[in-house]
């Protein structure tokens, strides 16, 4: 069942990584960027939501990554609740921080219809507000580009009418400049299929990425459906509610996981990003379960 086009070149591996709320979460971003690293990732991506206090906590631990380690930073950014002009101001920081790829997205709108919801209505609109500063600071890129990626999603928006207005949305984000996609965690290995064949189908050409979740936990599994609406997989749940102890339900969700991105892989996937939640452990036991080919690694800058 291999896509057309997807040959020997070896798959991308990223994880994404959260802004640490306190003192001591901040302790173990550190010491998951640590572990994550030493699997070599092609880039790690930096989540960006909440409070302004949350979201400067996004820009310093970019700010991190950048200096202080050997990871490429893909930095998220939503437009719900900002002006044009912060954008604008937030993506030259990005850049001068030498962040060089940007998951571009609108945010989850806020409950309440009288706060400010943002002078963009959609992440096309901020993928195109992206290219036009890189269009105006091209010196200070050398010229290069900044990689701009963008969501999609294998079952329907909590918002949408329908997948395929979904597959439409894509499209638009592919005209507006999108480079990439990356997929909202998914549990069932057909929905990921059907996404890129749709997609290819409707004239969608950039890569789609699998976004997995190796998911360990009852709790994060709920807390997960309520945010995103991706209901869970009813097996994976019974299995992880009747597991007698933390390490076996470790082992649930990572086995899950790698059947999930086997199955992508198999079905021509051209990477894999992990939400890791900042649990390094069972990220990098998916990893190592998937073992993934030596070139990619061969291929890799020697520590
Ligand atoms: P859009 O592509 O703008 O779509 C939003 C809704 O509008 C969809 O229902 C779409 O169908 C509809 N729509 C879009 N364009 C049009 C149009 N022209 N006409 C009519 N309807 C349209 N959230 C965060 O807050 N911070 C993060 O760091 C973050 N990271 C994420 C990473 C990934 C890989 C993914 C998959 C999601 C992430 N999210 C994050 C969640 C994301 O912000 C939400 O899913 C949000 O509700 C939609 O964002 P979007 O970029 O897909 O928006």
């Amino acid at each position: 069942m291999a896509f057309p086009g997807h040959g020997a070149v070896p798959p991308s591996l990223s994880y994404e990584l959260y802004p640490p709320a306190t003192p001591e979460a901040g302790d173990a971003v550190l010491r998951t960027i640590d572990e994550l690293g030493a699997t070599r990732p092609d880039y790690v991506s930096v989540t960006y939501s909440g409070t302004p206090a949350r979201r400067r906590a996004s820009v310093e631990l970019i700010g991190h990554l950048v200096t202080s380690t050997r990871l490429r930073p893909v930095a998220h950014l939503c437009c719900v609740g900002e002006t044009r002009e912060g954008l604008d101001l937030l993506v030259r920081q990005f850049v001068g921080l030498g962040v060089r790829g940007i998951l571009a997205l609108r945010g989850d709108l806020p409950a309440d219809p009288g706060v400010f919801r943002g002078e963009l209505p959609f992440a096309r609109d901020l993928v195109e507000l992206i290219r036009g500063v890189e269009a105006r600071h091209g010196a200070s890129l050398a010229g290069g580009r900044l990689a701009v990626g963008v969501a999609a999603y294998p079952t329907r928006h909590l918002e949408s009418p329908s997948f395929l207005h979904d597959v439409e949305v894509l499209i638009s984000k592919q005209r507006s400049g999108a480079d990439f996609a990356i997929t909202q965690v998914y549990f069932d290995p057909a929905e990921y299929v059907r996404l890129v064949l749709a997609a290819r189908a409707a004239g969608v050409s950039i890569p789609i990425i699998p976004g997995v979740m190796p998911t360990v936990s009852v709790r994060r599994l709920e807390r997960l459906a309520l945010m995103t609406g991706v209901r869970p997989d009813a097996g994976l749940l019974h299995r992880l509610e009747t597991a007698s102890s933390e390490a076996e339900r470790r082992r649930i969700g990572v086995r899950a996981a790698a059947v999930l991105a086997r199955a992508a892989f198999e079905a021509g996937a051209p990477g894999l990003h992990l939400y890791t939640f900042n649990d390094f452990r069972a990220s990098v036991d998916v990893v190592e379960q998937l073992d993934l080919p030596a070139a990619r690694l061969a291929g890799a800058v020697p520590a």
